[in-house]
């Protein structure tokens, strides 16, 4: 009886440190590894805010909520992160450019994963990490533009909590055939107007704490997902524009 109580307690603590244990065969280090390297800092001297071009769908343009399933609050141009939970878009997009500007309120309290934490999915499966970096640290393949347990950003470009960040990016969707995966998704992220992931090729839709890998069955189009992690993060001005082929007639 008395082993049982020593022994339950420590399965219990065991239990997280295992689970990370999966190895990422693309890099040698465990999901959401504590020794894996961070990525340099660089300071961002500025942030992108381009106006949705003319051929966009605007998602968000400080007021207007309709693009979205959920009614997130809006108060001073900005969409705050509400307890309605993820908010997805009522359309569906495939490969595309998807501008947007996040920020993380001021005089949040921040540890590791939690107080600052949102994301962006594209196709609601694919998620660019929204986090406080600047300062907060937390393992590499889960800090802010992050590709949430696959890859840290080539350099860290985040800017202090309180302030506005922006992230544009270039997605291409997988293609399949017969049940397959023929050419994974790749992503360029750039954060504050650095690039920190370049056509890099997705291993799979997100997961925690496990190695991605493609399902059989996936859609050609999926709603664009913002992630609602229980912190009220602001965005504004968000944009998307689906990308298709060269040489399509109009
Ligand atoms: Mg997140």
């Amino acid at each position: 009886m008395k082993a049982y109580y020593v022994l339950l307690p420590l399965l219990s603590s065991l239990s997280l440190p295992l689970a990370a244990q999966v190895i990422q065969p693309w890099s040698g280090y465990a999901v959401h590894d504590g020794q894996r390297p961070h990525p340099t800092k660089v300071e961002a001297k500025s942030i992108t805010t381009t106006p949705a071009p003319a051929d966009a769908d605007i998602i968000f343009d400080g007021t207007n909520i309709d693009a979205f399933t959920k009614k997130w609050a809006v108060k001073d141009g900005s969409l705050i992160a509400t307890k309605t939970g993820k908010n997805s878009t009522k359309k569906s997009y495939g490969s595309c450019q998807l501008h947007l500007e996040w920020k993380i309120p001021a005089g949040r309290e921040i540890s590791g994963q939690k107080g600052g934490n949102s994301g962006v999915f594209l196709m609601g499966k694919y998620e660019v990490q929204i986090q406080e970096s600047h300062t907060n640290v937390t393992y590499a393949d889960g800090q802010a533009a992050a590709l949430y347990g696959q890859y840290p950003p080539l350099v860290n470009a985040s800017r202090p909590q309180g302030e506005w960040q922006s992230y544009d990016i270039t997605f291409t969707a997988p293609e399949y055939k017969d049940g397959s995966v023929i050419k994974p998704a790749t992503i360029t992220v750039i954060h504050n107007g650095i690039v920190v992931h370049n056509a890099q090729e997705l291993k799979g839709p997100t997961t925690n704490k496990k190695l991605a890998a493609y399902p059989t069955d996936h859609p050609e189009k999926a709603p664009l997902t913002l992630q609602f992690h229980g912190d009220p993060i602001e965005f504004r001005n968000i944009w998307i524009r689906e990308l298709g082929n060269y040489n399509k007639k109009n």
